[in-house]
């Protein structure tokens, strides 16, 4: 019985995860700007905590599904992946806006050069311009 009851915890755990999951990349395609993990958690209406949050992004970003940039704070914020991005997903040339009134960070259409490094390995590579957004601007 007792395993029993686990088993079927597990089941609705892992449909729980699924649709998440699907929440998640959803959201993710519907929103023009970046987001956090407390933004996705506070938006979807799937309740997982933190730690899945995190896990399934790290998940989606080895999968080259979604990148991240990391803000002022340290703060990461995540965006779908799109056609655009280079085919490995290891870097993401383009650039980042993060907004020093409304904090929210933005992917811009706008792409940067990688340069070649004699000897280095570069394995990341995070653009992040910081200033007033147009939106902030025009208040
Ligand atoms: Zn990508
Ligand atoms: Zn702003
Ligand atoms: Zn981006």
């Amino acid at each position: 019985m007792y395993r029993i009851v686990i088993g079927l915890e597990n089941k609705m755990a892992v449909v729980r995860n699924t649709k998440a999951q699907e929440a998640v990349l959803e959201l993710l395609q519907r929103s023009k700007k970046t987001l956090t993990a407390d933004d996705i958690i506070n938006t979807i209406d799937v309740s997982v905590n933190k730690t899945t949050i995190y896990r399934m992004l790290d998940r989606f970003v080895a999968a080259g599904k979604v990148h991240f940039v990391t803000d002022t704070a340290g703060k990461a914020h995540y965006a779908l992946c799109t056609s655009s991005c280079l085919q490995s997903h290891s870097l993401h040339n383009h650039l980042h806006f993060q907004c020093k009134i409304c904090n929210q960070v933005e992917c811009l259409p706008v792409k940067l050069e990688v340069p070649e490094l004699e000897n280095y390995e570069v394995h990341d590579m995070q653009f992040l311009s910081v200033g007033i957004c147009f939106k902030c601007k025009q208040v």
